[in-house]
């Protein structure tokens, strides 16, 4: 018979929530054992913009200084209409450590995070999928399915993924970091819900130099909002939400919008389509447009899970979430969810059984995510707010890259502010 293995935390995924909440145990001195279905972590760079406070949260565990140095710091963030310039929030008022948003590829963050695990002794097992867990009293009994590519086919040569073993782990802590099809959380029964409808978003990164290298823009249009991210190297993306996910479904049955990254760029999305775009939705962009390195054509959904999970079973990340991407939110509640996670289960471990900071976890964090999701409901305009910022407060929020107490003071230099909590369901 196998021998069963044990750790303290198994956390599966590793994707930028599972490494932030390895390393954050590991930090904390907790046995901590990482598995990632794929045979390696993202190549592309998705996500890509770090918040202040996720850079904060990245410093206190020593791995901030190489982000910092390969990202682009954003300082500031204006919204336009058409032509003109219509508020400015500048990030680097808020009090804290590192005043500022960071942009630079999900990959880059990915990669930093691998090497400081490294370091700290923690090998991230790729090609080990969680196929099935149990909760038991004082364990969770999880089954690791091994999967390696097996090429085979003949006279055309071809190669896919199959289990060749399998193993099983008994942990303390299962922590699910394991994206928006999350099997610990199918597992749990935990719904994850729809908060809106779907928007879909084409994505230009293309060579540019642009005016305020330093300076986040965004339009907010009838047709949505759209917005540049500046990034390092000379280059420039840019997002145009493209309208209702009907018209999507439609190019997608066409077969000329679908997701695409890489170095060909979509045909559909094409630098004249990106000029055309820049000059009916974002016409303050002034600069040449360089080569388009990539395109892609991506459908977000909102959704919230109705739950973070219970007793020695957790989730974190898109596993609980999903958002539109202009603010960066989904990644960055990801890794505060990452860290106070690995706070709450360590002081767990200590304590031999769950504690409350665990129930703390998850209504601090739900309902910040809840907040987001709503942000009708959640935030206000003063009085003496300027009339354009009344009016679109919503798609402010939305598109502001930052959360929490960040958020709301970011908010108060539009004279805007965040309602008093209201706790319940999203649905
Ligand atoms: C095209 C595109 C553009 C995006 N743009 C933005 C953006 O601009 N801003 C933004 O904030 N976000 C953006 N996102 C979303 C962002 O990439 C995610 O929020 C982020 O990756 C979430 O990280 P995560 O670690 O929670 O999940 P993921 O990155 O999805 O990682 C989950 C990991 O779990 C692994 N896994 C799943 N199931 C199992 C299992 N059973 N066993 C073992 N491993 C498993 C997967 O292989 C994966 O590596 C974008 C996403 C896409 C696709």
């Amino acid at each position: 018979m196998a021998r069963r293995h044990s750790t303290d935390v198994l956390v599966v995924g590793a994707g930028p929530v599972g490494l932030m909440t390895a390393l954050a145990l590991v930090r904390k001195d907790v046995n901590v054992t990482i598995v990632d279905q794929e045979d390696r972590s993202a190549v592309h760079g998705y996500a890509l913009a770090l918040h202040s406070r996720s850079l904060t949260k990245l410093a206190e565990l020593g791995a901030a200084e190489e982000l910092v140095r390969a990202g682009q710091r954003i300082d500031t963030v204006a919204y336009y209409s058409a032509k003109e310039r219509m508020a400015a929030v500048d990030l680097s008022a808020l009090n804290v450590q590192l005043p500022f948003a960071l942009a630079l590829p999900q990959s880059v963050l990915e990669d930093v995070l691998r090497r400081q695990l490294k370091e700290a002794g923690v090998k991230i097992q790729f090609g080990r999928r969680l196929a099935r867990m149990k909760v038991q009293s004082k364990t969770v009994e999880t089954t690791i399915d091994r999967l390696d590519r097996v090429s085979g086919g003949y006279p055309i040569a071809s190669s896919h993924r199959m289990v060749v073993g399998s193993s099983d782990l008994d942990a303390r802590y299962v922590v699910g970091a394991d994206g928006h099809h999350s099997l610990v959380r199918r597992q749990s029964g935990i719904q994850i819900r729809q908060s809106g409808n779907p928007v879909m978003f084409a994505v230009f990164e293309f060579l540019c130099d642009p005016e305020a290298p330093h300076e986040m823009r965004v339009q907010v249009s009838g047709e949505g909002v759209s917005g540049r991210w500046p990034l390092q190297k000379g280059r420039c993306r840019v997002s145009f939400e493209l309208g209702d996910s009907a018209k999507f479904r439609r190019r997608r049955a066409e077969r000329r919008l679908v997701r695409q990254v890489g170095p060909e760029v979509f045909p559909y999305l094409e630098e004249a389509r990106l000029a055309e775009l820049i000059q009916k939705r974002a016409p303050w962009f002034q600069a040449p447009i360089g080569q388009v390195l990539w395109s892609i054509g991506v459908r977000f959904e909102r959704r919230l899970a109705s739950s973070l999970g219970e007793g020695r079973v957790w989730i974190a990340g898109d596993a609980a979430h999903i958002m539109p991407p202009l603010g960066m939110h989904s990644m960055n509640l990801g890794l505060i969810e990452a860290v106070q996670l690995a706070g709450a289960i360590a002081e767990s471990l200590q304590a031999g059984e769950p504690r409350e900071a665990l129930g703390r976890y998850e209504r601090k964090r739900l309902n910040e995510a809840r907040q987001l999701h709503r942000p009708e409901r959640s935030f206000e305009a003063r009085a003496n707010a300027d009339l354009w910022v009344q009016t679109n407060l919503p798609s402010i929020v939305s598109t502001l890259p930052a959360t929490d107490s960040d958020l709301t003071a970011l908010l108060d230099q539009l004279n805007c502010e965040r309602l008093p909590t209201q706790m319940g369901d999203i649905a």
